[in-house]
């Protein structure tokens, strides 16, 4: 009697978490029909958010860029790069032969968490003696001199609307950073005063967004490039438009035709996207509610907390997990780097996957149901994810015509005439999360068709944000001669 009633027990409690498993792959479904529609929202958006200021969640951000970085480049600069907890200041030797940038002088530190909420003197006066050290370090070696004038490609990983190719406004924070006092302030300038306070001379000639800087360097090492994606902590993406499509901007003329727009796409957003109530509720938790909506569903801030909230549920659900799991109940507890271990645990019986839930929840083990719970969960999480990129990619390609309009049915797949499209591609989800990039990939086989995906090609780039963005420096130093002194 007390056997068959703990079984039934047991079966009822399965029951239970196997009803929120299959609910979470439903709402999280995206067939190939989905994608296409999120390809085309994607386009749609893009044109609106050109088309007027605030025509759209995607705010098409001008970035002045309109030549990129050709190989020619030459002379010494420096880049800092401020994207997350980590800022990188970097010195870069062009000589004018593309192979000969490489290995650039490059250092890291943490910001201290209390200057990510705190005033933007705090910060960028830390970041101006830190660069400031790192420059006497670098040069002593050929005689560092007060006087020398410096140049430097500033790269800010954050919405920024550009008032020029080395101005701009920072529109808000992302990524969990806040320090209030800097929004709606030109984040260049604030950098530059503090530069001037800490008594080292280099100007600010160029101020990119990460992505910018990405599409720089994929284009410095093949000219095909006409767009980069960083899917990392968060998530984004930059092209190269004509200027006559950018309606909004009347007038812009550039030598080119062309200008590199940021979109911002982490705040895309669709009724085609496939939502769920684990995203409803951490977008309301969020410091940023109603922002960034497409970020949260596929970068790497998010895909943990998004397991977290579904794996918490079925806990209260049920006890499949062992013991009771109160540390689940801490927001971000479970980072995305962590969840891909476990995603990808290939061990027998998936140890790793218990060895990783003990350390993170301090728990005894994981029953083995539970443990290929775990993986599912991982499983559908980051395959929506990935396959939403993959749309959003496509979506770029198809403002730009360079879809091979399979989709649209314009020409025959596989048309000889399609052209060679490189997209440059950074961030950790794509170069470090097996799962996630060939999830990617095969969703975009699916969404363009095997014969047209031959032609679109995902390069990863090495430091984009930090080399690229030296690269912008010198191209638009060299472009705008320095004012007489
Ligand atoms: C920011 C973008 C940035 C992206 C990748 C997003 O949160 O809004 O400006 O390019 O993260 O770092
Ligand atoms: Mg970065």
């Amino acid at each position: 009697g007390v056997a068959v009633g703990r079984s039934v027990r047991s079966r009822r409690r399965w029951r239970r978490v196997l009803g929120v498993l299959r609910e979470l792959e439903d709402a999280c479904e995206t067939p190939v029909g989905r994608l296409r529609q999120v390809v085309d929202a994607m386009a749609v958006e893009m044109h609106a958010g050109l088309a007027s200021e605030g025509g759209s969640k995607l705010k098409m951000l001008l970035t002045f860029v309109d030549t990129l970085p050709n190989g020619n480049e030459k002379g010494i600069y420096y880049a800092l790069d401020l994207g997350g907890t980590n800022f990188r200041v970097l010195q870069v030797q062009l000589e004018g032969r593309r192979s000969s940038i490489f290995p650039p002088e490059v250092e890291q530190q943490p910001i201290p968490q209390h200057l990510m909420t705190s005033t933007r003197e705090d910060l960028f006066d830390f970041i101006a003696a830190s660069l400031k050290e790192f420059v006497e370090r670098k040069e002593v070696s050929f005689g560092y001199s007060p006087e020398k004038r410096r140049e430097l490609g500033f790269t800010v990983s954050f919405p920024v609307k550009q008032t020029s190719v080395s101005s701009g406004i920072l529109i808000r924070w992302t990524k969990g950073f806040a320090i209030h006092d800097m929004v709606g302030k030109d984040i260049a300038e604030s950098l530059q005063l503090a530069l001037a306070r800490n008594g080292l001379n280099m100007r600010v000639v160029a101020l990119v967004n990460d992505t910018v800087g990405t599409l720089a360097l994929g284009h410095y090492h093949d000219p095909d490039t006409v767009a980069a994606v960083i899917i990392g902590t968060g998530t984004n993406a930059c092209y190269v438009e004509r200027t006559d499509a950018i309606i909004k901007c009347q007038g812009l003329v550039t030598t080119s035709g062309l200008m590199v727009v940021n979109m911002e796409w982490g705040s895309f957003w669709s009724s085609h996207l496939p939502r769920t109530s684990y995203d409803i509720d951490l977008d309301a938790e969020s410091p940023n509610p109603n922002e960034q909506g497409f970020e949260k569903m596929i970068s790497g801030m998010y895909l943990g907390e998004i397991v977290r909230r579904v794996i918490l549920r079925m806990s209260q659900e049920s006890d499949i997990f062992g013991a009771s799991l109160s540390n689940l109940s801490i927001p971000f507890i479970l980072r995305t780097p962590l969840m891909a271990a476990m995603h990808e645990d290939n061990s027998p019986d998936l140890r790793e996957v218990d060895e990783k839930w003990r350390e993170m929840l301090e728990v005894p083990e994981v029953p083995k149901k539970a443990r290929k719970v775990i993986v599912k969960v991982c499983d559908i999480v980051t395959r929506r994810a990935a396959r939403l990129a993959a749309a959003g990619i496509v979506g770029i390609l198809k403002k730009i015509g360079r879809d091979g309009g399979s989709i649209t049915g314009g020409r025959s797949r596989g048309d000889a005439r399609m052209r060679r499209s490189v997209v440059a591609i950074e961030g950790g989800l794509y170069t470090s999360y097996t799962m996630f990039r060939e999830y990617l990939l095969e969703a975009l086989r699916e969404i363009l068709g095997e014969d047209d995906a031959r032609h679109v090609i995902l390069k990863v780039t090495e430091d984009g944000s930090g080399l690229g963005a030296a690269l912008l420096a010198a191209a638009s130093h060299s472009s705008t001669p320095p004012p007489n002194t």
